[in-house]
């Protein structure tokens, strides 16, 4: 783990929060980073994409690869199974890339643990009927779902005191910005930019 040199990411945010949209903007506005795909036993949405949204599996061949150690994390949400697949996550950060982890709390918790040096966040929403009105009008959940969703909400957002950082997704524009100077700050940490600037540091103290 040490030698990776890319900022590791992740981000957690309860159903609907807006992580999504949020992510996908800030990697439109915000150069070099790159946002793993997970895998999941959960059914595809309309208009997800297989490899792109999500890498959709069997529950059989989840337990494959858990049982190879193919996870770097792994949770169960909502009674569906997601994972993040190491490989790709540490090949990336091996190159100096920056990797964003669309995760749960439990799946955060289990990074942070192998890897102390992520930057974590998490997005709240400004209030519990904004969440639900989100979570109607994205249009891709029936009311049972979002019914479960919402009731898993507040387990969900009590773990925020865990981030490194928060965000209130109120207005759209506004927390995409904050993302970005979390990322900026993130990567000026003086470790990450020891390892970015090994050179000059090693001229500058010879
Ligand atoms: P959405 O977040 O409402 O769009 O619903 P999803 O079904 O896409 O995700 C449900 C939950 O699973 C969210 O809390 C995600 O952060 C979480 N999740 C997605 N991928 C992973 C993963 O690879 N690992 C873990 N631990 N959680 C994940
Ligand atoms: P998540 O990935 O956290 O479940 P999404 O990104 O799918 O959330 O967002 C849920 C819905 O809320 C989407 O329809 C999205 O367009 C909308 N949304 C996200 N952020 C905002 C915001 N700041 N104001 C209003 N609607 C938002
Ligand atoms: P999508 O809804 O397809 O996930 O989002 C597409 C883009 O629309 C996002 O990247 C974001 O720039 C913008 N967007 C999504 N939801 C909102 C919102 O609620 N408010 C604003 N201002 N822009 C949004």
């Amino acid at each position: 783990m040490s030698t990776a040199t890319g900022t590791l990411f992740t981000i957690s945010a309860p159903s609907g929060a807006g992580k999504t949209s949020l992510v996908e903007a800030l990697v439109a506005l915000v150069p070099g980073l790159a946002v793993s795909v997970s895998h999941t036993t959960r059914p595809q949405r309309r208009g997800e994409v297989d490899g792109v949204n999500y890498h959709f599996v069997e529950p059989a061949s989840f337990q494959t690869m858990l049982a190879e150690g193919a996870f770097l994390e792994h949770a169960e949400v909502f009674g569906n199974y997601y994972g993040t697949a190491q490989a790709r996550v540490q090949e990336r950060l091996a190159t100096g890339s920056d990797v964003i982890l669309e995760i749960d709390w439990q799946g955060a918790q289990q990074v942070k643990r192998l890897m102390p040096e992520t930057c974590s966040i998490f997005i709240l929403p400004p209030s519990r009927e904004t969440l639900h009105a989100r979570l109607t009008g994205r249009g891709q959940d029936d009311p049972e779902t979002i019914a479960r969703r919402m009731a898993q909400a507040v387990t969900e957002m009590s773990h925020y005191v865990e981030y490194d950082y928060l965000v209130f997704n109120d207005d759209f524009e506004r927390a995409r910005d904050d993302l970005a100077t979390i990322v900026h700050s993130c990567r000026l940490r003086t470790r990450a930019q020891g390892e970015r600037h090994a050179g000059i540091l090693q001229r500058l103290l010879a």
